[in-house]
């Protein structure tokens, strides 16, 4: 049996699974202190055989495995959290492999292994919902280096009509501070769920998503794009990205997946809202069959 952990700011959903990729059953813990938190999650998978832990959560976090706080959460305002040590509390209930990675990451990881892109090579998750993350699959790896990718905060050129200074308390007007859910609703306010079909807003948002899928494209060369999180329940999104990504590259890059093929190349997740979970339980597949899995 295998643990699988998808750490959120809200809710934490735990799972277990079986190394195929099959959810036994699964919990939602409410987000509050860390210890707490864990505390509950651990209890869940007391006595079930679990012979793994998979973690996918918010960050920032800190993924390389030669750092001496691996395993725990980067600075973040989210009260109580920064700086502690998850996988430490794990570890001290469950001497297992764990794997450990963003919410982003496994989420592609999860639709590499058993979704959208399931014996592909390569892919792209990205999620546009209170923040703008992405995760991708390159040769079969997640891509890390430094510490995550973290895609969400690329420079985008402003749409001309767009006079909202930007969202991010880093950036101002990055990719994330002009097209996260909360972006689009302080520029429009009101409610992203609630903006008409013929909005502006829309066009706008389109414009932004593609132009960030264009760069990854360039980038990265996926062999498939998964767009998921709240902002894409506006189904209607996808037909005009993928037009929109199509047009700005011109036919540059010559593949059928940016010409005829579009639409299944630009697509939601095929594992749906479970892509995280699901991802969760692919990372801990992958470190207990690491070779550096005794030593962690
Ligand atoms: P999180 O990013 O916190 O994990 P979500 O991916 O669900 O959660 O993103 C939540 C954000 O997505 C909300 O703040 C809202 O701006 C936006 N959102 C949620 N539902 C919709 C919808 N139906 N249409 C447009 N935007 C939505
Ligand atoms: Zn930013």
């Amino acid at each position: 049996m295998i643990g699988a952990i998808e750490g959120g700011g809200t809710k934490f959903v735990c799972g277990i699974g079986t190394e195929d990729g099959k959810m036994l059953e699964r919990v939602s813990i409410p987000t509050s202190s860390p210890e707490a938190t864990l505390d509950e999650a651990m209890a869940f998978f007391e006595g079930k055989g679990i012979g793994a832990i998979g973690i996918g959560t918010f960050g920032p976090i800190v993924v390389d495995p030669r750092s001496p706080d691996y395993g725990s959460v980067a600075a973040t305002p989210k009260p109580g959290w920064s700086g502690y040590r998850i996988i430490d509390h794990v570890k001290l209930r469950f001497d297992v492999p764990v794997g450990f990675d963003t919410d982003v990451n496994a989420a592609a990881l999860g639709e590499a292994t058993w979704g959208a892109a399931a014996g592909l090579g390569s892919c792209l998750y990205m999620t546009v919902g209170t923040g703008i993350g992405a995760g991708a699959v390159s040769a079969g790896r997640l891509v890390r280096g430094l510490t995550h990718p973290e895609m969400g905060h690329i420079t985008v050129r402003r749409h001309p009509e767009d006079r909202f200074a930007g969202s991010c308390p880093f950036h101002g007007d990055c990719f994330e501070g002009l097209a996260s859910g909360p972006a689009i609703e302080r520029r429009w306010g009101m409610k992203a769920s609630e903006l008409a079909l013929d909005h502006p807003a829309w066009e706008m948002e389109s414009d932004y998503i593609a132009q960030a899928l264009i760069q990854y494209i360039l980038i990265l060369s996926p062999e498939k794009i998964m767009l998921g999180g709240g902002v894409m329940n506006q189904s209607h999104l996808f037909p005009t990205i993928r037009d929109k990504v199509r047009a700005r590259l011109n036919g540059y890059v010559e593949h059928p997946a940016l010409a005829a093929d579009i639409d299944s190349y630009i697509v939601p997740p095929a594992l749906g809202g479970s892509a995280g979970l699901s991802g969760a339980l692919a990372l801990a597949v992958q470190a207990a069959s690491s070779p550096l899995a005794k030593g962690r």
